[in-house]
């Protein structure tokens, strides 16, 4: 199945590469829109969502979010236009390791050279492996500890690009003083979410999850351990029967009563689970992505992490069964 993941990308993105060569010389701007000084693109919503955050208020800089809400970036198929803008914008922002995988293949080819490129993977030098995969898990953004890290690498790249673009360099010091604040109120969402994980009891600290598993990197900063249905994020959608009885005999033999699923997920998995099992059924959104209604109503990294509080917050007060 990978192989034939592999394929369809790599036939898309030569057929892409083909088109783009005809189509640049012929187009502008993405979508008409009026070009700033300075365009940001990012793949995937945390992306976009850190580099909003950064150059809030600053004039000349924007960013556009590449994925539509509700797009699933794992299977992703860049379109023509994805190419335009990647190879038109300032710099390119991406999750890097398979969570937007076709992207590298942009770079290699020289549509967007590494130094027009910026991996937040790559800020995160504590990277963690995806159990039975050689393969790390890109979801470091689950924890907020690393977004400080993603920030603040993210804005000196910014600032560089702003410093030899713009001639105020007013720019560079509100996309800095943007950084400062955003880290205090990911230093706040930090501390919250340890003070309700502190709350919770240890035998309720295992996570069962009837679904794929973007946690890890969270879970392993708020002492939580977790039991998934799927062990990375990019998994086909039908799971093995042995991995579902995994799940419920955790829950059984754990007296757990809450089963996860993540945003986006028709949840099937996580309600056969509830079924078999008696458990509740609850959502823990990993921001991977969002849906266009979210996005609409202005719904933030910080936003959605606070709803996690709130889903965890449950599991502290609930009594034995
Ligand atoms: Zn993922």
């Amino acid at each position: 199945m990978i192989i034939k993941k592999f394929l369809k990308t790599a036939v898309s993105f030569l057929l892409l590469g083909a088109l783009l060569l005809c189509c640049v010389p012929l187009t502008g701007c993405r979508n008409g829109a009026e070009k700033a000084e300075i365009n940001i693109v990012a793949t995937i919503f945390p992306a976009y969502d850190f580099v909003r955050e950064l150059i809030d208020g600053v004039p000349g800089i924007s960013v556009s979010l590449l994925l539509r809400p509700g797009t699933e970036s794992h299977t992703y198929d860049p379109s023509v236009s994805d190419a335009l803008a990647i190879s038109e914008c300032d710099l390119l922002v991406y999750a890097g390791g398979d969570a937007d995988i076709w992207v590298e293949k942009f770079i290699d080819s020289g549509v967007s050279g590494p130094e027009r490129s910026f991996a937040i993977i790559d800020a995160v030098s504590e990277r963690l492996m995806i159990e039975g995969e050689d393969e790390e898990d890109p979801h470091v953004w689950t924890d907020p500890n690393n977004v400080i890290l993603i920030v603040n690498a993210l804005a000196d790249r910014l600032a560089a690009i702003a410093g030899g673009k713009s001639a105020d360099n007013a720019v560079c010091g509100k996309i800095r003083a943007n950084c400062v604040s955003y880290v205090q109120k990911l230093e706040a969402l930090d501390r919250d979410i340890r003070a309700t994980a502190d709350k919770i009891p240890q035998e309720k600290r295992l996570l069962a999850f009837g679904d794929r598993y973007p946690f890890r990197y969270f879970c392993k900063a708020y002492g939580f351990t977790a039991c998934a249905v799927f062990p990375g994020c990019a998994e086909e959608s039908e799971p093995a029967a042995a991995d579902v009885r995994r799940v419920v005999d955790a829950i059984r033999e754990n007296g757990l009563d809450t089963v996860f699923y993540v945003e986006l997920s028709s949840h099937r998995i996580a309600d056969a689970i509830a079924a078999e099992t008696g458990c509740a059924t609850a959502c823990l959104n990993s921001c991977h992505n969002l849906s266009k209604e979210e996005f609409d109503a202005g719904e933030t990294y910080l936003t959605l992490m606070r709803r996690n509080i709130e889903v965890l917050s449950g599991l502290a007060g609930q009594p034995d069964r």
